[in-house]
């Protein structure tokens, strides 16, 4: 496979802007495989027009399953997270969701509706949607079946599509969950099949995001909730870090997307109430950090990336902070259907 890659026809150029069509674009960076470690040096376009950044040369499609771990688009299936997690944890979330987010099997409380007010941001980072009762959901790139299976467990009727195989067939067979081994443009759904739809860090993978987006919204009822995370390129980690970044995952990541065309592009799909909740993700800092030490080998970089009391009572409190202000380097938007 490596030989190939640096076959005439292995990347593409566009001579065009993926979503204004201009030519105007310009090199950003250029960076190498982190995450998977596969050859290859990968390239950053941005348009002067719009300021979409995207890969460009890119991977060709037919060509992309080689950097996704092993196999076509393979990820290993691992051990629910969440099982890890706390009792107390579980309570406070729980109780949140109740609260915050109408999964009402319990009664509401203003105490702990104002008590559990700090973790209603948590929970709309994770991507839970608004509970509707008896509702249907659909996450797209569902991996294993993690976050369906939490969201089967409080309510709601969840189906999920995965391209990964060896995901899929391990959220189907050992959970019992409605996953299907597919991509986007291969599903039928009914029109305004689902009141929610959820898609965690799965946009900036693919290569017609814009058709996608259009796609997915004819499954959503009117009324129902879109909800998605992707790579916030305007924020901290990415300008400071630039083609070190731990979010850049080239060539992987086709498309990082700006507020603007964001809500211009959900708002022309006829959504409203878009909201954007940043992430506070210390591994943006601390990741890119390492990927700096082992270039540079400056020693703040080293105390960056591997000092645990730095990460906890620095780096932490930091990027709540950013995320605060909106300024981190990866988002959940929320938007309604009209
Ligand atoms: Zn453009």
């Amino acid at each position: 496979m490596p030989s190939q890659l640096f076959a005439e026809n292995y990347l593409e150029k566009l001579s065009q802007c993926p979503y204004c069509s201009s030519g105007d674009l310009f090199f950003l960076l250029q960076a190498s495989d982190r995450l998977g470690e596969k050859p290859g040096i990968f390239y950053l376009e941005k348009c002067r027009h719009c300021a979409l950044v995207f890969q460009n040369p890119r991977v060709r499609e037919e060509n992309i399953s080689f950097y996704y771990n092993i196999g076509p688009y393979a990820f290993l299936p691992l051990a629910s997270k969440e099982e890890e997690k706390s009792g107390f944890w579980q309570q406070i979330q729980k109780r949140t969701l109740i609260e915050h987010f109408g999964y009402s099997t319990g009664k509401k409380n203003s105490l702990l509706y104002l008590l559990t007010f700090p973790f209603k941001r948590i929970l709309k980072i994770k991507s839970f949607p608004d509970f509707k009762k008896q509702g249907n959901l659909l996450e797209i790139g569902c991996s294993n079946g993690d976050f369906l299976l939490q969201l089967k467990t409080l309510g709601w009727k969840v189906k999920g599509i995965e391209m990964a195989e060896a995901s899929s067939d391990f959220g189907r067979n050992i959970r019992g969950l409605d996953i299907e081994n597919k991509r986007i443009e291969e599903c039928s759904f009914k029109n305004q099949e689902f009141d929610a739809i959820v898609l965690r860090m799965v946009l900036e993978h693919l290569y017609q995001p814009f058709d996608s987006l259009k796609e997915i919204t004819a499954w959503l009822k009117k009324d129902g909730q879109l909800v998605f995370s992707i790579p916030y390129f305007n924020g901290f980690e990415f300008q400071l870090f630039k083609s070190y970044s731990y979010g850049l995952q080239l060539p992987t990541h086709i498309t990082f997307f700006n507020k603007k065309i964001i809500k211009e592009v959900l708002e022309n799909l006829g959504y409203q109430k878009i909201k954007f909740y940043h992430h506070f993700f210390e591994r943006d800092i601390v990741a890119s950090a390492e990927y700096k030490y082992q270039d540079l080998g400056k020693y703040w970089w080293k105390v960056i990336a591997r000092n645990k009391a730095i990460r906890t009572f620095v780096i932490k409190p930091f990027v709540i902070l950013l995320s605060l202000f909106g300024k981190t380097s990866r988002v959940t938007i929320y938007a309604q259907k009209n």
